[in-house]
């Protein structure tokens, strides 16, 4: 019987009958409960017969069979690496992740231009919506199309419709003025954004690497930040041309630097940290830094496996990011729990509830949102993703869910994302934009990019052939 009241909460979504994954800190894993969904924000969940009688009237999702979790969070991308996707570059070998950046990403940087931005922000966007991810941070490099390309890579992002922070790679690595204009964009950006708090794209400041700018310019760079509440990311020791070029240039580590130069801290990421000693991550556990972690990147660069394991001993908050390489974040969760094991020649080194941890709470954390998403829980904002596994050999319940989610899942299993309450993906559709659409606008795109990349390094003779 309904209470007095009652019919005035009425909600707008109920999705019932799933095995919920609520990453809500206290790892409750539930089963025969519904979660209520409000004007975009979580209810409440509850029992889903108690749920049904006091909300009878709300649309109903039955996610029988399917499992019920937060949408996940990339927490290191480039969405403008699709673009690359497939190509074979005829260059000489590279030797280290040095020669990686020198002979393959720096002349594609150099060849991006907006219609690129544009369209690689389009399709890496639908690609992150259709296996489940709901928020990423991105990082967008090229020196010859600065001003005003983060308005083209959040159209991208609106149009698609999933969050997604926005930033400008500053580098020094041509010139001075370079770095400077690299800045001014995420400035002038953050400064537009600052009146539309809605916006699904958020401003974000990014630093290329240490070993491609001044602390002139990581000093400039946090004082802005600091002024605009923006957080800052950058690349620290991901191959070892980092670390040497600190140890040859300042007499100090990579992270010893960043902290000496005052740019550590809470609304900080670190990008990688592959080569970090001990006192390292002592010194980003202390300063409250946030790191992002890439294994299937680290390892497709072939850099290193990053000390993941003793970070997390030293709470940090570690997320998980794709680096701009593989854009299902189940592949990545998947790669990290193997990766680890492997590594430490350890089964237990890193369990599935770890892995989900990264992928979706501190993620969130890592950019200061985790009162806004990342978890399943009533105040939050509803960005949630229901999964129905395509092959399902073994029962789904409370008990077997996290084996599922890191051995059994993939992208294409996830069939219902919401964002803020709304259907981005229902039944495996998109429904914010066409899916072909966006597909050959970036077709068209990648083989254009492709032939000015041709023209300009004949080095670089791409797969078209
Ligand atoms: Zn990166």
């Amino acid at each position: 019987m309904l209470l007095p009241g009652w019919s005035s909460f009425l909600v707008d979504l109920l999705i019932k009958n799933g095995v919920l994954v609520t990453m809500d800190g206290h790892r409750r894993i539930l089963e025969d409960h519904a979660v209520a969904i409000e004007q975009g924000k979580v209810e409440e969940i509850g029992k889903t017969a108690d749920l049904q009688k006091k909300h009878g009237t709300a649309e109903i999702l039955d996610a029988s069979g399917r499992i019920v979790m937060p949408g996940i969070v990339c927490s290191h991308s480039h969405l403008y690496g699709m673009l690359l996707r497939g190509a074979a570059l005829k260059i000489t070998p590279p030797s280290d992740f040095t020669q990686i950046l020198q002979r393959v990403w720096w002349p594609v940087d150099e060849a991006m231009n907006f219609e690129d931005a544009y369209a690689s922000a389009l399709i890496a966007s639908v690609e992150f919506a259709k296996s489940g991810v709901t928020a990423f941070a991105d990082t967008y490099s090229g020196p010859n199309s600065i001003s005003g390309v983060l308005d083209h890579i959040a159209r991208a992002v609106e149009e698609v419709g999933i969050k997604g922070f926005v930033a400008f790679e500053a580098t020094e690595r041509h010139s001075k003025d370079e770095g400077t204009r690299g800045v001014q964009e995420n400035v002038r950006f953050a400064e537009k954004m600052h009146s539309k708090p809605e916006s699904k794209a958020k401003p974000l400041f990014s630093i290329h690497a240490s070993f491609t700018v001044s602390d002139d310019l990581i000093k400039r760079v946090k004082a802005l930040a600091v002024k605009y509440h923006v957080p800052i990311t950058i690349h620290a020791s991901e191959g070892l041309g980092d670390l040497h070029h600190n140890l040859e240039n300042y007499g100090k580590r990579t992270v010893e630097r960043l902290r000496d130069v005052g740019l550590l801290g809470p609304d900080v990421v670190l990008a990688h940290c592959v080569n970090l000693d001990e006192n390292e991550i002592n010194i980003v556990a202390q300063t409250n830094t946030g790191i992002a972690h890439n294994p299937m990147s680290n390892m497709l660069n072939a850099v290193g496996v990053a000390p993941v394991l003793r970070m997390l001993e030293k709470r940090i908050n570690v997320g998980l990011g794709n680096d701009g390489y593989i854009f299902d974040m189940f592949e990545n969760m998947r790669a990290a729990f193997l990766l680890h094991r492997v590594y430490h020649k350890d089964p237990n080194a890193i369990d599935p509830y770890t892995i989900l941890e990264m992928a979706t709470v501190n993620g969130a954390k890592l950019y200061g949102m985790e009162k806004e998403f990342g978890s399943i829980e009533p105040g939050k904002k509803a960005d949630l993703i229901v999964i129905k596994p395509n092959v399902l050999p073994t029962p789904l319940n409370a008990s077997s869910v996290l084996g599922h989610l890191v051995n059994t899942v993939d992208g294409d299993d996830v069939e219902t994302v919401l964002v803020n309450g709304k259907f981005i993906i229902k039944n495996k559709q998109l429904l914010t934009f066409d899916e072909e659409k966006a597909q050959s606008i970036s077709q068209t795109a990648a083989a254009k990019l492709w032939e000015r990349l041709e023209a300009a390094h004949p080095q670089l003779d791409s797969v078209k052939k």
